[in-house]
């Protein structure tokens, strides 16, 4: 960026706005008293990338792909087709994509961390990557024994177990990044 823009943060909710628009928080609606001056930590660029919440939104699809895939699969225990659309393809073609879309979850993770925090050896990233890692091979199981049982039901309960594990670790491990995002983006009240 050619030009130094300056930047002032609502010490109500954490809104940040240019130097100059004035008027109440466009966010929160305080009064402007209530800005105070903030320097961003981070450059433009590395600002704009995590702007783009590329990983939050790989991650909420694939919380909800999860979700969906174990409703799914939980639903075919009792029908067989739902509006006259047979479950067992759509179940197949889901757990299928699975691996991929975890991986997706994780490369793009790595790649935010790195932009996020410099470093990807801290101990939450740590925490998320081996829990990530976890998730992967669980995923690749679960396709695996879906393969191998195509028809039956000889790993039903392992199947089972695993689409449920697969969706914990995925909440989980995105109840851990919301709580990643302040330090960018601060959320809490700066004490005066
Ligand atoms: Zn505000």
């Amino acid at each position: 960026m050619a030009k130094e823009t300056k930047y002032e943060i609502c010490r109500v909710c954490g809104y940040v706005r240019p130097v100059g628009k004035g008027g109440r928080c466009q966010a929160c609606g305080v009064r402007d008293t209530a800005f105070v001056p903030f320097q961003h930590k981070a450059s433009f660029n590395r600002r704009l990338f995590l702007k783009l919440d590329v990983h939050p939104v790989a991650v909420h699809f694939t919380i909800t792909y999860t979700a969906v895939t174990a409703l799914l699969f939980f639903l075919l225990l009792f029908i067989d087709e739902l509006l006259g659309v047979p479950l067992q393809g759509i179940l197949d073609l889901q757990i299928t994509f699975l691996p991929l879309l975890i991986a997706s979850g994780g490369i793009t993770g790595l790649i935010d961390g790195k932009i996020r925090f410099r470093k990807i050896k801290t101990p939450y990233l740590y925490r998320k990557i081996v829990l990530g890692c976890i998730l992967l091979v669980t995923s690749v199981i679960l396709l695996g024994l879906h393969i191998l049982s195509q028809g039956d039901t000889s790993f039903l309960l392992i199947e089972a177990l695993l689409i449920s594990v697969a969706f914990i670790l995925a909440s989980y491990l995105g109840w851990i990044g919301a709580e990643l995002i302040c330090p960018i983006v601060p959320m809490g009240k700066i004490e005066s």
